[in-house]
């Protein structure tokens, strides 16, 4: 993927007020398009939500809310004068607090829940409450991408001892920078610092040993998983959904002084 398409890019000329809360304040929420006050819930897939033709993948313009804990995605040709409330939807966009809006590719899996349900049954499937949970995956890589990879504990009841990108949940009242560098450092040891600017808004200063770190997000997928009971897929049981979203986190040294 070229790295053009992780430049960020600055929402221009829009205030950023306070007073509005959270949608549901126990959780991370996935809003899409023009529905920014309606939460995205597990089993229904995020790529009908977002486009009318129903491909494998397409390019988005992602931005975090962390007072809001909401990741709002919309398809890149979006047009805020479409939406049902022009001035709702440019309100909520400008309190996401890193200020900026990312363009990633998004794609869903031939496993999407809701795909399955409505080729089997010709129908999509009817879902109640169960929010899709975020998570990130990062692609650490020294000065000459070399690629860190961390390799999962033999208990672990799901990939056993496979060799796995980090990553975790995004934890409440966390940014996605703030989870990308938390887990890094869980999982690899490797201790990124994080400056923010005065007041908490704009982007962070990122450091690993006293050199720049560059974080950008370039991917994202939905994971959908059908719960099972008895070893049966159990079509009325509310799936599990995730969406994932992967980084790519550079670190300007050879590997051999990034000890892990
Ligand atoms: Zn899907």
């Amino acid at each position: 993927m070229s790295s053009s398409n992780t430049e960020p890019t600055q929402l221009g000329g829009l205030s950023t007020a306070t007073q509005v809360q959270p949608l549901m304040p126990e959780n991370t929420i996935v809003t899409v398009g023009n529905k920014t006050m309606e939460p995205i819930q597990s089993g229904m897939c995020l790529m009908d939500k977002l486009a009318d033709s129903p491909d494998f993948m397409t390019k988005v313009q992602f931005t975090f809310s962390k007072p809001l804990q909401q990741l709002h995605i919309q398809p890149v040709n979006f047009a805020p004068e479409q939406a049902e409330s022009e001035q709702e939807v440019l309100h909520r966009i400008a309190l996401f607090s890193s200020g900026k809006t990312y363009e990633i590719a998004l794609a869903h899996s031939d496993r999407c829940w809701s795909h399955v349900f409505g080729y089997k049954y010709g129908d999509k499937a009817k879902y109640e409450g169960g929010l899709i949970r975020l998570a990130s995956c990062m692609v650490l890589q020294d000065e000459h991408d070399k690629v860190l990879l961390t390799k999962r504990s033999q208990n672990l009841r799901i990939f056993p001892g496979a060799w796995v990108l980090p990553g975790g949940h995004i934890d409440l009242g966390e940014s996605l920078e703030e989870c990308v560098i938390r887990e890094i450092l869980e999982e690899t040891g490797v201790q990124i610092e994080m400056q923010k600017q005065e007041d908490d808004q704009g982007p962070s200063i990122l450091t690993y040993k006293g050199r720049e770190v560059e974080v950008s997000p370039y991917f994202a997928y939905e994971s959908s998983i059908p719960q099972r009971v008895n070893n049966q897929y159990v079509l009325n049981v509310q799936p599990v959904g995730h969406l994932i979203i992967n980084f790519r986190v550079k670190l300007h040294l050879p590997s051999e002084e990034i000890p892990v």
